[in-house]
C-alpha cells in the first residue's frame, strides 16, 4: 500500500505543484493530472487506491469523478479526498454524498493533510487485508485440501452451469468418473499418510491430462474423482480416460507415488448437446450414468475405461 502513488487531480498548475512537492517531501510518489476524465484513464490502466481531487475543474469535475468511481468496479477500494475552495457546510455534505471519503478546504494545513493521508492509508491497508482474507477463504472453500482439486461443493455448483452452457451452445459435454483400484489395500499396507500421497499424485496425474482452463477435476469422495470435459464428445472423453489410465501406470515408477503401483478404473459418459436428444440431463442423471460406466469397468476386471452414452442418447 505504501508503495502505491497518490493520484492528484488538480487543474490549477500552481496548486498542483505545491501539493506534489509536499507529498513527495513526505515520501509519496505522485501522479498528477488536470481533470476527472484523465484520472479515470489512469485508473483504467493501473489501480491507484488513493486520490486527492479538486472540485472545480474544466471537463469532469471532482464530484462527477467521485460518482463515477463509486459506480465503477476496481480491484480494491478507492479512497477519495476532496480538496477544494468550496467551504460551506452544504458543499461538504454534497461532496461526501457524491462519494468522497474525506473533505479538506483550501487553503489547507499541510500537517492536517498528511495526517488525513495516514488515516486513508490505515483504512486502505485494512480493506486490502480483509479482501485478501476473503479471497483466500473463497479459494479454500472450493478446493479439496489434500489434493488441491475442486471439492464436491464446487462440483455441485459448477456442473449444472456446464450442462446449461452445453445446452445453450449445442456443444457436447462429457464426464469421467474414476476410482483407484483396491485403494484400501494401499492404506492398509503402507499407512494412511502414504495413501494420501498416492491420492494427491493421482489428482495431479489427472490434472496433467486435461486442457487447462476448460476441463476441470473434482474430488468426488474418498479415492473417486470426477473430471468434467466441456465441448468434448464421448469418443474424445474415452481417449482422455485412456490417457489417464496409461499415465497412472507410468507414475508407479516415480518417487511421487512412493514407487507404489496403483491402477484405476474409469467410467465415461457424455451428452451430445444437440441432435436427437435436446433435453439436457440432470446433474444426478449424468453422474449416475458415469457411475454405471465405472461399475462396469470394475466388473470387467478394473484398470480399464468403460464408456456409456447418456441414457437419453441413442444407443451405441
Ligand atoms: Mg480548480
Amino acid at each position: 500500500m505504501i508503495d502505491d502513488p497518490i493520484l492528484i487531480v488538480e487543474d490549477d498548475p500552481v496548486s498542483g505543484l505545491i501539493l506534489e512537492k509536499l507529498l513527495v517531501k513526505a515520501g509519496y510518489q505522485v501522479v498528477l493530472v488536470r481533470e476527472g476524465q484523465a484520472a479515470l484513464n489512469i485508473l483504467a490502466e493501473r489501480f491507484i487506491p488513493l486520490i486527492i481531487t479538486d472540485w472545480m475543474m474544466p471537463g469532469m469535475d471532482g464530484l462527477a469523478l467521485c460518482r463515477t468511481i463509486r459506480s465503477g468496479t476496481y480491484p480494491g477500494y478507492v479512497y477519495v479526498i476532496l480538496l477544494t475552495g468550496k467551504d460551506t457546510k452544504q458543499d461538504l455534505v454534497q461532496g461526501l454524498e457524491a462519494g468522497a471519503d474525506d473533505y479538506i478546504t483550501k487553503p489547507f494545513n499541510p500537517n492536517e493533510l498528511l495526517a488525513r493521508l495516514n488515516t486513508a492509508r490505515r483504512i486502505l491497508e485494512m480493506e486490502s487485508s480483509l479482501r485478501r482474507a476473503a479471497e483466500e477463504i473463497q479459494r479454500l472453500s472450493i478446493l479439496d485440501p489434500l489434493t488441491q482439486v475442486y471439492n464436491r461443493l464446487y462440483l455441485n455448483f459448477r456442473l449444472p452451469q456446464e450442462i446449461s452452457r452445453s445446452q445453450r451452445y449445442g456443444t457436447p459435454l462429457a464426464l469421467v468418473l474414476c476410482d483407484l483400484d483396491h485403494f484400501k489395500e494401499v492404506n492398509d499396507q503402507y499407512g494412511h499418510l502414504t495413501g494420501d500421497r498416492v491420492l494427491a499424485a493421482f489428482a495431479r496425474c489427472l490434472e496433467g491430462c486435461i486442457r487447462e482452463g476448460i476441463d476441470w477435476v473434482s474430488r468426488f469422495g474418498g479415492e473417486e474423482f470426477l473430471i468434467v470435459l466441456p465441448q468434448t464428445p464421448l469418443e474424445g472423453a474415452c481417449l482422455v480416460g485412456e490417457r489417464m489410465r496409461e499415465r497412472l501406470g507410468e507414475l508407479g515408477d516415480q518417487n511421487e507415488m512412493g514407487r507404489i503401483r496403483v491402477t484405476a478404473s474409469f467410467g465415461v459418459t457424455g451428452w451430445p448437446g444437440t441432435g436427437s436428444t435436446p433435453t439436457p440431463p440432470s446433474l444426478e442423471g449424468l453422474i449416475q450414468k458415469a457411475d454405471e460406466a465405472l461399475y462396469r469397468a470394475k466388473q470387467e476386471g478394473r484398470d480399464r475405461v468403460c464408456c456409456l452414452p447418456d441414457s437419453l442418447s441413442e444407443p451405441r
